[in-house]
């Protein structure tokens, strides 16, 4: 079996499951090997009742206190049980699960492993699964893999698929360079492989992962080198200054910042001197980037060519598409927009319109734009939140044929060390400064206890006409399990605050346009407070929203929660943002402590960086990013300086991917930026 062959030909694997894992974007022996565990379980022994903590999962031995009793809510069957041991009683809930009612019996034994959440100051054992005595011991101890999985799959499939697809296939040799290898310290790619699936201790699972993460990061290091050396190609597109652009922007609401028209200033420069524009602008959450590209794609389209606007998200493709009507359709530019949820009818009319030049700027999201379609002049392409990008795709963009200017725009706030070897093809434009209506949001960092007072503070801003977020706990386990989550706090809430407040939940299992109604309903002011899972992370901006109150904190990076956050403060009105912690550990307190310490991505992004060591392996992914598969820019700064500094030892000699010995090595470069050829 070879890791190109189809997943059909693992033992097991039929038709059903095929299409499951299809899903799941694996098609080959290879993509499944490459599925990495998102966690591992540590099978710990059973504990008493007594000794429960919220968060943690656990395992209980027991008998039913009561009968199951069975009720529905917000859609959702909900089985109660209570579980004893000689210690005390636990509630025990399963959500959906209404089979399971019949099977529970009084006076029998049970142990249900879960996850301990609390519910109304009580702690409850949650969708716990039930085992029998045997199955039980034979895991205790072991680290079992958890695999991010979809509806219709089990953990336990994938399992035995992966078990015999390292057992069968014949070409997963070795292609790093030896030198490197010894260099640095690696693991070889085999074992390494295998050990990130099935690792018997953590020591080994430490070695398979940096083993696996170097090669990321080499490979991306590598392509973003040979893009440097290919050097600044000659334009096509000459943009040249344009008065009605000065106008704008005295017709803007605002008055620019020094920070925006500097960085204009330098887009400007790029655009006119004949040379392909390749810009970072990089810049807080809130500092007022989506402005500057506005004047760019104005610009461009005054002489003649078109700007393409891509976004991660098609919640933020409407939200720009929406800002871009309100300062260019006056002007008489033609103003489209592209996302998966378009109808096939729409999505060709919109090709068509580009393909003739009939729009002069579309904005997508960045799979759809990508899809075939074909521009009849594109000058300039602007992505936004940059970072959610891979280098696949912003390889593609210079395959593109017309060779447009490129401009990426990225809240990310990296360390300018690591910036440089993460864009070191690119020019960086920093907008250091933020208008200057704004206040500094206030922060604080509590625990559950103080959530009514929470809630009090929430109902006194709207009363103000303000508005909140409320970031919902996310659910760990089961990627199935968030629309439950967000369904029941929503319940919960709705019974807690008056009738008149207008309460609404917006999360990722949502359809995008159902997601866009809301979000434009919130835009609108039409809904108080917006109950959400992070899919509101990027680039939302409705400025009248002055409280970000999130759920479990501790559970989020400092990256992403710092995200979250500049969802807030982006008015004039004074905006608060309340970091909820369900259990303060010591180590994340210290790092929520930083948050509340400072609203400057740059520096949390800095001290981020000082307080963690090497190998926090359990650690969230600290991100949010999803360039890299295994890496965590910050987790693994160091190991991304090595593998840059390898990269640019390798490619001193720029035929070495040509030579026959580095062959392996070229063809897992290639497999990992997608299509591409080098
Ligand atoms: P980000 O950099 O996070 O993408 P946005 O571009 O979405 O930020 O801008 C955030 C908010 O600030 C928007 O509502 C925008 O209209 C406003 N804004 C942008 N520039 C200024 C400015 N110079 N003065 C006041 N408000 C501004
Ligand atoms: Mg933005």
């Amino acid at each position: 079996m070879y890791t190109t062959d189809s997943v059909r030909s693992i033992k097991g694997v039929g038709e059903k499951a095929e299409k499951y894992l299809n899903k799941l974007n694996i098609y080959t022996v290879g993509d499944l090997l490459e599925h990495y565990p998102r966690d591992y379980d540590i099978f710990s022994p059973i504990q008493t009742i007594t000794s429960i903590r919220e968060g943690e999962i656990v395992a209980l031995e027991g008998t039913l206190a009561r009968r199951p009793e069975m009720k529905t809510r917000g859609g959702l069957k909900i089985l109660s049980v209570s579980l004893q041991d000689r210690t005390g009683i636990v509630p025990v809930t399963w959500y959906n699960m209404p089979f399971l009612r019949n099977s529970l019996k009084m006076g029998t034994r049970y142990i249900l492993r879960g996850k301990i959440q609390k519910k109304r100051d009580r702690l409850v054992l949650e969708q716990p699964k039930i085992f029998g005595r045997e199955e039980f011991y034979r895991q205790v101890g072991k680290l079992r893999p958890v695999y991010p999985l979809t509806a219709g799959i089990t953990n336990n499939a994938i399992i035995k698929a992966v078990e015999y697809s390292l057992a069968n296939t014949e070409d997963l040799e070795e292609y790093l360079p030896s030198e490197i290898r010894k260099r640095q310290q690696l693991t070889g790619y085999k074992k390494a492989l295998s050990h990130i699936h099935f690792p018997s201790n953590q020591q080994e699972l430490l070695e398979a992962r940096k083993r696996l993460v170097f090669d990321e990061l080499f490979f991306y290091s590598l392509v973003i080198s040979y893009i440097k050396k290919s050097g600044r190609k000659k334009s096509m597109f000459v943009i040249t200054e344009q008065e009605k652009v000065e106008l704008l922007i005295k017709r803007l609401p605002f008055t620019l910042t020094g920070a925006q028209r500097r960085v204009y200033g330098e887009i400007k420069e790029d655009l006119q001197s004949g040379f392909g524009m390749n810009r970072l602008v990089q810049g807080d959450v809130g500092s007022g980037k989506t402005i500057v590209a506005v004047l760019a794609l104005y610009q461009t389209v005054l002489c003649g060519g078109q700007g393409a606007f891509m976004v991660p998200t098609e919640v933020l493709a409407n939200q720009h598409y929406r800002v871009l009507c309100d300062y260019l359709a006056e002007e008489g530019i033609k103003i489209g927009i592209l996302t998966g949820s378009q109808t096939a009818a729409q999505k060709r009319e919109g090709r068509e319109k580009i393909a003739s030049g009939e729009w002069d700027i579309v904005v997508g999201t960045h799979a759809v734009i990508q899809e075939n379609v074909t521009f009849a002049k594109l000058a300039l392409v602007i992505t936004d939140e940059q970072h959610r990008f891979g280098v696949k795709q912003r390889e593609n963009l210079y395959q593109k044929g017309q060779e447009p200017h490129v401009l990426a725009m990225s809240a990310t706030p990296i360390p300018r060390t690591l910036a440089l070897i993460l864009y070191g093809d690119m020019d960086l434009s920093v907008v250091d400064e933020c208008p200057s209506n704004r206040l500094p949001i206030k922060n604080c960092v509590v625990d559950t206890d103080y959530r009514p007072n929470a809630y009090r503070f929430i109902h006194e801003q709207i009363k103000l006409g303000r508005q909140a977020y409320i970031i919902c706990p996310m659910v760990e386990e089961k990627e199935e399990m968030e629309l439950e989550n967000v369904t029941i706090y929503t319940e919960e809430l709705k019974e807690i605050f008056p009738s008149d407040i207008r309460i609404a939940s917006l999360h990722g299992r949502m359809k995008p346009k159902e997601k866009d109604e809301i979000m434009e309903r919130f835009s609108n002011g039409e809904i108080d407070i917006l109950i959400s899972t992070t899919v509101i992370e990027v680039g939302i901006d409705v400025p009248n929203a002055t409280v970000m109150m999130v759920e479990n904190a501790e559970r989020f990076g400092l990256a992403q929660l710092h995200q979250l956050r500049g969802r807030v403060g982006r008015g004039a009105e004074q905006s608060y943002c309340i970091f909820m912690t369900g259990r303060a550990a010591k180590d994340s307190e210290e790092r929520l402590q930083i948050l509340a310490g400072s609203n400057d991505g740059f520096y949390i992004a800095k001290e981020d960086l000082k307080l963690r060591g090497q190998g926090d392996l359990f650690g969230i992914r600290q991100s949010g990013e999803n360039v890299f598969v295994l890496a965590d820019i910050y987790e693994d700064a160091a190991l991304l300086k090595k593998a840059g500094e390898e990269a640019g030892t390798f490619t001193e000699d720029e035929a070495a991917l040509m030579y026959k010995k580095n062959k392996k090595l070229k063809n897992r470069i290639e497999h990992f930026l997608g299509q591409v050829t080098l």
